[in-house]
């Protein structure tokens, strides 16, 4: 490392260790050394110094010994002439200034002074358990390849608005911390009417460098959660994050010597920086996989504008870190890029939509012969979307014929089902569901840039072909929005789904011979292997048997590999000799045994992007079900991300799984111990989203009340409260074999 940036960074972790030093003091006389000390909605305490050390900091007293650890990990300050050849001493500075950084913004919670408020702005602070996890799904299955930490401010507003949207479309997650000359990135975008927020992908953590220790917690907790790496391995944890997490620091603006050994920190991590001013670079030395520090001053970088310069700065950033960005470019007038997806359009925002709460709208694909596509065609029948009043709710039928010679009709809901992602990566569309429950909202600035209904065609032609281009030759695209015409259509789409509905729900685990597997998430969970039966969805939801198979059969090398299923070892239990197999060799032979119908003897792994965790309450007999949705509190002790973090990464927990909502109304849903019977409390969102398939589940077992036995969350919270509300409604559970 250059000794210039090795005795900043050095220098730079003294002052701040100082600085912790000092407040450390003041908060043991004014606040106690009891007064608690926590970043909310988590349950990784600090996480730098929890996942690095297994040191739990609970209160003021409990940061004594990471102040310590700090100190010791402090080389002298060395001279400004002297040759540094190893990066050892900056590297320990950087994780010096990374404790140390964790500890000044604890005492700040402490104090009431986190997340900072500045001219009038709130930030966001440390990122919560429930974001972390849901954007750990998009980063495990590719469409969001990682983080950029954007530290400072950059040239102007302009160039400020530019790198953040070329981020976006690379499908990076925004982090912005810090200011250059009393300027931050998030007064630029502030300015320039920027949404901030999970939302949009972008996070303001703090006006100050200190507050860019959030984003290093937060890959510290994608470690130990989707990695099943424990707190205290911080080598592996630092492994991980150089292999599987893209994330990378772009600073914006001078640097300083505490910025230098934040930028050390991350350098811990493989994560390298790229600098918009003149710095000395540091080329790979092996910490990170390429280069360590990049020098790209603004005003060098070749190109007709500031614009321009800002898309090379990214497009430099992303050949740093290796990152391959595989998105299609889509004639538009809107950005496109995976970082949109779960963008939300508000209400004020809201220009016009289609579907949802008692409105209209469907998609459906269909095969077609080849010489009955004209491929590219779009034809919109109806009024356009600038056309309508503002925030009218506007019905429509999406139709798209594909035609290819290896097309089958078993892939149309394969392909139907990519809808979502390819809507979504659209910049201001907001889409849900699928089939004829799907919903679209259309931010007021997107048809302000010129986007209309026919972009929609353009947006599925190109991303099928670009996915789907070995089976798919030929794409059309009709889109309706004359309501006589959709009323008619969607009726003839139901039929379809209902046949598709018929084909899976006909088919039983007993009838084939082959189970699929998917491997999708091993990219986080390196041990988890999902099993998929013709009665069992995958946990996340999104992948059922017939998918599997036609994704199987589209790509034969791709995620979903057929798990024949052998001779039979236990036929309530659900265990084949097959399955076993397929699961040892494709666990890191971690795991040796899965049963398909158990949740007490070897039940299936759980990664990190399960719909619901389902757990054992043994003073009830039976089990509870918590959804993904439901962030309240459980009669279990623990809410969802708590459990996350024992179920999760992997690991096999018997009396603790995660599963699909679809699952439930399954007749193999934990047949062994019983089925729907033995489950005692349900999220109550869960409740009343499978209301009617619940209601049929239950009778079909014998007691048509048993959904109303069945406590939730609206009224049940504890144990105890859990066991009254059992014993005054005759619940069949307690009546039931012990489950233990
Ligand atoms: Fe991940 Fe399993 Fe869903 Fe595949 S089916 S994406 S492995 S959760
Ligand atoms: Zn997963």
């Amino acid at each position: 490392m250059s000794r210039f940036i090795a005795t900043s960074a050095i220098r730079g972790a003294h002052g701040v260790v100082e600085q912790a030093e000092k407040l450390y003091k003041e908060a043991l006389t004014t606040l106690g050394p009891d007064k608690p000390v926590a970043f909310p909605n988590t349950t990784y305490f600090l996480p730098v110094i929890y996942t690095f050390t297994g040191h739990k900091v609970q209160k003021i007293a409990d940061l004594e010994k990471p102040l310590h650890l700090a100190r010791s990990l402090l080389a002298p300050i060395p001279d400004e002439h002297l040759w540094l050849p190893y990066l050892g001493g900056a590297l320990d500075a950087g994780a010096a200034t990374l404790f140390a950084e964790e500890i000044i913004e604890g005492i700040r919670f402490a104090k009431g002074e986190q997340p900072e408020v500045r001219n009038g702005f709130k930030y966001n602070g440390p990122i919560d358990d429930v974001q972390m996890r849901a954007w750990g799904i998009q980063m495990v299955d590719g469409r969001m390849p990682g983080f950029a930490a954007v530290v400072g401010a950059a040239k102007s507003n302009e160039v400020a608005v530019k790198i953040v949207r070329e981020l976006q479309s690379k499908g990076q997650l925004v982090f912005l911390s810090s200011m250059s000359n009393g300027r931050s990135i998030v007064d630029q975008l502030l300015e320039s009417g920027v949404d901030l927020g999970y939302d949009t992908f972008t996070v303001p953590f703090g006006s100050d460098t200190i507050s860019t220790v959030y984003a290093l917690g937060y890959a510290s907790r994608a470690a130990i959660s989707f990695g099943n790496v424990a707190p205290g391995d911080f080598r592996k944890i630092l492994l991980y994050n150089k292999f599987r997490c893209f994330a990378f620091a772009l600073a914006l603006g001078p640097m300083d010597d505490l910025k230098w050994a934040t930028g050390a920190g991350a350098i811990n991590y493989g994560f390298p920086a790229v600098c918009d001013t003149i710095v000395p670079n540091v080329l790979p030395t092996g910490v990170t996989k390429y280069e360590h520090v990049v020098s790209m001053p603004f005003d060098d970088i070749p190109g007709r504008d500031d614009l321009e310069r800002a898309e090379r700065l990214v497009q430099r950033c992303i050949e740093v870190r290796g990152i391959k960005v595989k998105t299609a470019k889509v004639n538009i007038p809107v950005a496109f890029g995976p970082a949109f997806e779960g963008e939300v359009v508000r209400r004020d925002n809201l220009r016009i939509e289609f579907g949802g709460k008692g409105g209209m709208c469907f998609e459906l694909l269909r095969m077609k012969d080849l010489d009955a596509v004209e491929d590219g065609k779009i034809t919109v029948i109806g009024k356009d979307m600038d056309e309508f009043p503002v925030a009218a709710k506007v019905p429509l039928a999406i139709l798209v014929d594909v035609a290819g010679r290896k097309m089958q009709k078993d892939f149309e809901p394969v392909l139907e089902r990519q809808f979502h992602h390819f809507l979504n990566n659209a910049e201001g569309i907001q889409h849900q569901g699928q089939r004829d429950i799907t919903w679209i909202r259309i931010h007021k600035n997107a048809v302000d840039k010129g986007f209309r209904l026919k972009h929609f065609g353009e947006i599925l032609r190109t991303t099928l072909m670009n996915d789907f281009g070995s089976i798919v030759d030929k794409v059309q695209v009709i889109l309706i929005t004359e309501p006589e015409q959709v009323k008619k259509l969607i009726e003839e789409a139901r039929a379809i789904y209902n046949e598709r509905n018929i084909r899976i729900a006909g088919l039983t685990d007993d009838a084939v011979d082959t189970f699929y597997s998917c491997s999708l998430c091993q990219s986080f969970a390196p041990n988890h292997i999902c099993v998929i039966n013709p009665e069992r969805v995958g946990l996340c939801g999104a992948y059922n048997w017939l998918d599997c198979r036609a994704s199987y059969e589209i790509k034969p090398s791709g995620p979903n590999q057929p798990v024949p299923k052998g001779a039979l070892v236990d036929a309530t239990k659900g265990e084949w000799e097959g399955v076993n197999k397929f699961v040892y060799e494709h666990s890191n032979m971690a795991i040796n045994r899965f049963t398909l119908y158990s949740i007490m003897d070897s039940p299936m792994t759980t990664c990190g992007c399960c719909e619901c965790i389902m757990v054992i309450i043994p003073e009830a007999n039976g089990f509870m079900i918590v959804s993904r949705d439901d962030y309240g509190m459980t009669p279990s002790g623990m809410a969802f991300t708590t459990m996350m973090s024992t179920a999760g990464g992997g690991m096999q927990t018997p009396g603790m799984m995660g599963h699909g909502k679809y699952f439930i109304t399954s007749k193999r849903f934990i047949s062994a111990e019983g089925g729907i019977k033995r489950i005692v409390w349900m999220s109550k969102n869960l409740k009343e989203e499978l209301a009617d398939e619940l209601k049929e589940v239950c009778t079909n077992a014998g007691d048509p009340d048993l959904l109303d036995k069945i406590a939730d969350g609206s009224t049940v919270t504890t144990v105890d409260q859990l066991l009254a509300f059992l014993q005054e409604k005759g619940h069949p559970a307690l009546a039931m074999d012990p489950v233990m």
